[in-house]
């Protein structure tokens, strides 16, 4: 049963949207070359691009920016955001960063050798990116259910023990410098990891004397999903499930563009003192002096305060209730969706949709498209556009397994009746899926190719 409650909070600021004509979308669409990425963000209706750094602040954050103090160093935010990142995460020394690919940068840059091999259930692009710009190579080592769509195991972003074990056994512990564990798995859908299981993984990396970091960007998300669905949790808050977590690595790095529903920010936490002294001498470098690193005062003020408010549990209870009425809204009208809803996003399956568009010609992309000029919705194709790619070795191109369409939502941003929206249009869609075509490349770069690729309707 989706939950319905209302929104746990009333407008009081508005920004105002609105549908352009269909005349326009479709204008807009030929001049963007059918990339969404390319459109006017004025010309979009509803957006579910992303939910990163996309969230609407509270009035406690917009209050705590105007207290924001910019003295360049020891500045009374610094002091609240530690003080935050204290009490939450427990760890005995913290860095801020503007980002959380900078705090990927900087642990990479401090402990990643060419050669070292990097474990996680499965990493983020960024973080992948990171560990390769140092000449490591990251390893996705998730249980295999979360490669089956259909599968409604409530922990689909767990990492396979077995598999980590004999991973750590054949590349030997020396070539290891860290290994990490994504909270939750965005990649694989935004799935939930268990206690259970960050226990193990612990353990094992413990056991080889392998420090831990968790990507902590939906760690809250994660910690709400082990309340509901796990043994043992029912009865404690969702802070003390992630004081538990925290207590089982040896650090983190956090895009508080996700959990601490700002939008700009990032962590790089951790115990080891020398490692961190190595730490914030690269911070200094790269983002900035240690007591701001890379952000102004009020940032990591809004930080410090949405940081507590992310950990709420009517916030978490209304966020991943929307996640699940949306993906039961498409399921009741024949829209097969990732299985089960995760937390930050609606992840419909579009290859299943348009079996009559083949690979190389975009059925994700086709779908994104139709989801704009239908109703000025803009999603994000996680298919063959993202992914597919040329082997230079054969000379063949090898495409993805899933041809998705991921609509992410933004934190407190829209409500369950833009939603409901979002459902009717892509119903309507789908009554007619057999009619949509695919599309060709006019222009595509070699590398990160969706960004800026420009399509042509076939
Ligand atoms: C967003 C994200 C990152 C990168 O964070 P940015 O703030 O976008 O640099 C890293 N890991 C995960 C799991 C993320 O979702």
């Amino acid at each position: 049963m989706p939950n319905t409650l209302p929104e746990p909070y009333r407008i009081k600021v508005v920004e105002p949207i609105q549908l352009i004509p269909p005349e326009a979308r479709e204008s807009a669409l030929r001049e963007a070359g059918y990339n969404l990425f390319s459109l006017k963000a004025e010309d979009i209706f509803i957006d579910l691009l992303t939910d990163s750094g996309t969230g609407a602040m509270s009035q406690e954050q917009w209050a705590a920016i105007m207290r924001g103090d910019e003295s360049y160093a020891g500045a009374r935010s610094y002091h609240r955001l530690k003080a935050a990142v204290e009490d939450i995460f427990g760890f005995k020394y913290f860095v801020p960063t503007h980002q959380g690919r900078a705090a990927e940068n900087i642990l990479s840059a401090v402990l990643v050798r060419p050669g070292n091999y990097i474990p996680s259930n499965m990493h983020f692009d960024t973080t992948d990116a990171n560990i390769r710009a140092r000449g490591g190579r990251p390893a996705n080592l998730v249980i295999d259910e979360a490669y089956d769509p259909e599968n409604p195991h409530p922990f689909k972003g767990n990492m396979d023990v077995a598999k980590l074990r004999a991973f750590i056994e054949t590349i030997g512990v020396a070539n290891i410098p860290f290994g990490m564990l994504t909270v939750t798995n965005n990649a694989g859908g935004g799935q939930p990891v268990s206690m259970e299981n960050i226990r193990a993984v612990a353990g094992i990396y413990r056991e080889y004397g392998i420090p831990f970091f968790i990507d902590a960007a939906r760690y809250a998300e994660n910690c709400y999903f082990i309340r509901q669905r796990e043994h043992g949790y029912a009865q404690k808050s969702v802070k003390e499930i992630a004081r538990e977590m925290f207590s089982l690595a040896d650090g983190m790095t956090m895009s508080a563009k996700k959990d601490a529903i700002v939008n700009i920010g990032g962590l790089l936490c951790l115990n080891a003192e020398s490692t961190f002294q190595h730490i914030r001498n690269e911070l200094i470098l790269r983002e900035g002096f240690p007591t701001y690193g890379g952000l102004a005062g009020r940032d990591l003020d809004a930080m410090a305060v949405g940081l507590y408010e992310g950990l709420q549990e009517d916030y978490l209870a209304h966020r991943l209730g929307q996640t699940a009425f949306l993906a039961a809204r498409l399921n009741e009208a024949g829209i097969p969706t990732i299985q089960p809803a995760g937390g930050h996003g609606v992840y419909i399956n579009a290859g299943a949709i348009l079996p009559h568009i083949p690979q190389h010609e975009f059925p994700a992309q086709s779908l994104a498209v139709e989801l704009y000029r239908a109703g000025g919705i803009r999603g994000v194709e996680i298919g063959s556009v993202m992914f597919a790619c040329l082997d230079p070795e054969t000379n063949q191109w090898h495409y993805p397994k899933l041809e998705l369409l991921r609509l992410a939502i933004p934190r407190r941003t829209y409500t369950h009746s833009h939603l409901s929206y979002v459902a009717d249009i892509l119903a309507e869609i789908k009554e007619r899926a057999g009619q949509l075509r695919g599309y060709k490349y006019t222009y595509a770069p070699e590398l990160l190719r969706h960004f800026t690729a420009r399509f042509e309707p076939l």
